[in-house]
């Protein structure tokens, strides 16, 4: 099944809402990265978040989104586009903990719970515009819920969760999300309602693993009834990294810094955090970008 991200309009436009399989790309990033259980559901939620923000934006704008919490993953940082396109890496693959209270996968743990979000926003206006507001959970769907409301000023609610397979390797299962985004001139009822429904959901990853989609998971949480699609958008996994983009932050190291790998390592290779690629560069490539650093 491919990944996708619906939007919806709901009771009558008092409220917008999506949501999203993002379960090939998770997977996708946990392959690449090898990332372990606790390190896959951060990343995962995170990804799913950063695409329904992505969602929200249209054309050529791209969103990089940062978690900086103060727990063993470090900083988890996710590039999305208005197309779907998504690709991240926690600092710290290799972050396991035993579960939570709840006998869940401990993503507060695992994140912690002092630091922030930031949202960087290159909308394709001179300065990127961004905004930042502090954890205030670590579990992540509460954070965003915050980000959403104090720096989006939209109240909203959000469920973030990755379903990892125990026996099978850590392989992700299932990943996915919803955002329900309260408009102005919504009644108090309609958002007790919904409220009620959230409370009731059983976790996103865990419908998604028995198949259902992300239309149905909205059925569920606003009500069929109330719920008029509007789009439907593949999802997927991508890095658009290059040889030739390498080679231009290499050159930004400076002529010094180049010569040095020349007389040191006689090469050097890069290697992207996104997708694990790894690129050379020979001898006579650096002295090329030696050259070149000169004369910028
Ligand atoms: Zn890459």
């Amino acid at each position: 099944m491919n990944d996708y991200l619906v939007k919806a309009l709901c009771f009558d436009g008092q409220i917008r809402a999506m949501a999203v399989r993002s379960t090939e790309a998770v997977a996708e990033a946990q392959r690449r990265q090898d990332t372990w259980r606790a390190a896959t559901a951060a990343l995962g939620r995170t990804m799913s978040a950063s695409l329904m923000l992505g969602a929200m934006h249209k054309n050529d704008e791209k969103l990089t989104v940062k978690v900086q919490g103060d727990g063993p993953i470090g900083a988890i940082i996710v590039d999305v586009d208005a197309h779907g396109n998504v690709k991240g890496y926690p600092k710290n693959p290799h972050v396991n903990l035993p579960a939570n209270e709840k006998g869940k996968i401990d993503v507060r743990g695992a994140v912690g719970t002092e630091g922030f979000i930031s949202v960087i926003k290159d909308l394709g206006l001179k300065e990127p515009v961004s905004g930042q507001v502090p954890l205030v959970s670590g579990e992540l769907a509460e954070d965003f819920t915050y980000y959403l409301a104090n720096s989006e000023q939209v109240p909203s609610a959000v469920g973030l969760s990755v379903l990892v397979d125990n026996e099978n390797d850590d392989a992700v299962k299932a990943a996915g999300g919803f955002m329900i985004q309260v408009m102005p001139g919504a009644t108090e009822e309609t958002i007790s309602e919904i409220e009620k429904r959230i409370a009731d959901i059983p976790m996103v990853s865990k419908l998604l693993d028995a198949g259902e989609s992300p239309e149905e998971i909205l059925y569920r949480l606003l009500g069929k009834e109330n719920v008029t699609i509007l789009e439907k958008s593949p999802v997927q996994f991508y890095c658009d990294c290059s040889k030739e983009r390498f080679a231009a932050a290499i050159i930004t190291l400076g002529a010094k810094e180049i010569q040095a790998m020349i007389d040191e390592d006689h090469g050097a290779e890069a290697v992207c955090h996104f997708c694990g690629e790894k690129y050379y560069y020979d001898e006579q490539e650096l002295v090329g970008l030696c050259q070149e650093a000169l004369e910028n």
